[in-house]
Formats: structure tokens, sequence, C-alpha cells
């Protein structure tokens, strides 16, 4: 700390710290206590077949309910957990716990999991994987591992090496987000994928706006194109889905099929076995 107290002297106690930095420090030190203690959640949200309403896959989101800082979104503490490194050892517990729970539920359709960038791109994450798959006996076909564009922006090499060593594991590989913020189509061709998961963005309009559904339209012929299975996400209202079904697209996740919720009412609605 420098004391002196020049003319264009640096003060670093004054202010002493930005309020967004003292709240995000706050989470960062919650956030650690919780991923140390095991104190997140997974919660599941279904993926149905369009025409049958079948249940073809779950989702699982990871949950944070904290005693000082209440609720707290993913998309804020996974921001901070990529950030600071805590997304490696959270990401190996939402893994192992989506895997743990889908095998107590003896699930005959696939668990989705979201991967970050930070997590996939180290090394020694085939060998979790593999490890993760053994320990709770898991066809590798039933995992499925969901990331997002920013994987191949970092290092796009490495990003298709990783997905190639999964791919010969045999989990199945889906890119999330598709069409949201600044999508580019080259990891659609570059990444081994088997399957593309629509934004809900794309969804605005399609129940109005003729230009809205030629694009979705568009995308789900570009997707068969290219042998990617599709889910679209966030459908939200009946007209949604009508349109969906119209189009000939496969698999919906969203609001009106179901929120994401906690395993036992998954368990409940779906009949899995529990125990
Ligand atoms: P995502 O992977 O794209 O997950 C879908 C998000 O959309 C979830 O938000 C879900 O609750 C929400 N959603 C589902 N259906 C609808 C709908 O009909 N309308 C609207 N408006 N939203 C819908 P959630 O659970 O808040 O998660 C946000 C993001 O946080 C996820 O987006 C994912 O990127 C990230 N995330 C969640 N859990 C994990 C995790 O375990 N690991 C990593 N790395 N990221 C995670
Ligand atoms: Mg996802
Ligand atoms: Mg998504
Ligand atoms: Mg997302």
């Amino acid at each position: 700390a420098i004391k002196k107290e020049g003319k264009n002297a640096v003060r670093f106690f004054e202010p002493i710290m930005d309020a967004d930095v003292q709240t995000r420090l706050r989470l960062e030190t919650r956030l650690r206590e919780a991923v140390a203690h095991n104190r997140l959640t997974l919660q599941y949200q279904p993926q149905v077949d369009v025409q049958t309403g079948e249940l073809v896959g779950l989702e699982a989101l990871a949950r944070w309910t904290d005693e000082e800082l209440g609720v707290v979104s993913p998309c804020e503490f996974i921001a901070v957990a990529e950030d600071t490194g805590l997304i490696v050892p959270l990401g190996t517990w939402v893994l192992n716990e989506a895997c743990r729970q889908a095998a107590e539920w003896s699930l005959k359709v696939p668990v989705a999991v979201n991967i970050s960038p930070v997590q996939m791109l180290r090394p020694d994450f085939v060998a979790v994987v593999a490890a993760t798959l053994k320990q709770h006996a898991m066809v590798p076909r039933l995992l499925k591992l969901e990331m997002t564009e920013r994987l191949g922006v970092r290092d796009p090499d490495l990003a298709a090496q990783q997905l190639g060593c999964l791919r010969a594991l045999g989990v199945t590989l889906s890119l999330d987000d598709f069409g949201a913020g600044q999508s580019t189509f080259a990891s659609l061709t570059t990444l081994p994928l088997q399957e593309v998961k629509l934004d809900r963005s794309l969804l605005a309009g399609i129940t109005e706006d003729p230009a809205s559904w030629q694009m979705l339209e568009t995308l789900l012929t570009l997707a068969r194109g290219l042998k990617l299975a599709v889910v679209v996400e966030g459908v939200e209202t009946s007209g949604q889905l009508r349109v969906l079904r119209t189009l000939g697209c496969a698999t919906v996740q969203g609001y009106l099929m179901g929120r994401p919720a906690e395993p036992a009412v998954m368990a409940q609605r779906f009949s899995l076995s529990e125990g």
C-alpha cells in the first residue's frame, strides 16, 4: 500500500471499494462455501417430442439458495464461478449429481448437463467424464453435454480436439443457445456435434411475423441437412408450439411443457423410479 501523498499519487484506499465489486466479492465468498459444502442443487426441465408429448430428455440446471443472499440466479453465479475458477469443482459436482440421479431413476432418455468452456478445455475433462460414467454405470449415449459457441472462441483447435475425445467416449454433444448473441455458423460444421438447441429469441414473433417464421424454418432445414437433431428452447405459448409442430421440429423445451423442477416433481410427473 502506498501512503505517500504526492500530487499525482495513486490512492489505493479511496473510494474504499466500488459497491458492485463488493457485492461480487461477497457472492464469490458465499459461492466458494456453497460449492465446498455441496449446497447447490439441481432442477430438471423436460424436453418433449413435439408430436407425441413424450419425454425425450431432461436438462439439469444448477440452483443455489444462499442463507444470506437468498436465491441467486444461475446466470449470475455461473459467471462468477467462471471468473474465479470455481466452475471446475462446481461443474464436476453438477456432472456427477446429474449422472447419479439419472442412474437412480434408471433414466432411458439422455440427461443434459451444461458445460462451461473453462471446464471443457481442462486437460483432465475427458477423464473426469469417463470416470463419472463408469462410477454410475451409465450408457455414454445417455449423457448429453451442452456447450455454447463461446467454447470455440478461445481455442478452436483444443475445443475440437476435446470434443473429438468426448465423441469417441460415446457421449452426445449439443450446441446450446444457437441464434442468440453473435452466432456464427462455423461451429455447426467444425465441431463434432449431434444436436443444436435453437435459442428462444428465435421464437419471438413466429406466430405473427412471416420473416421470423421463415428464419426458423430455414434453420430447421439447415440442421436437417447437417444431420443435427434440434431442440427448440423457451417455448412458452401454444401458438408457438403449433408453429413448431407445423414446421416439423422434433423436440421442444420450455415453460409450456414444464418449468425446471425438483427431482421429486419430475419423478412423479414422468413416473421415474425413486431409489
Ligand atoms: P441454458 O442452458 O440455455 O438453460 C435454459 C434456461 O432457460 C434456463 O434458465 C431455463 O430455466 C430457462 N427456460 C426454460 N424454458 C424457458 C421458457 O419457456 N422461457 C424462458 N424465458 N426461459 C426458459 P436458468 O436455469 O436460469 O439457467 C440459465 C443459464 O445458466 C443456462 O442457460 C446455462 O447457460 C447456465 N447454467 C445453468 N446451470 C448450469 C450448470 O450446471 N453449469 C453451467 N456451466 N451453466 C449452467
Ligand atoms: Mg443448456
Ligand atoms: Mg440454452
Ligand atoms: Mg444460456
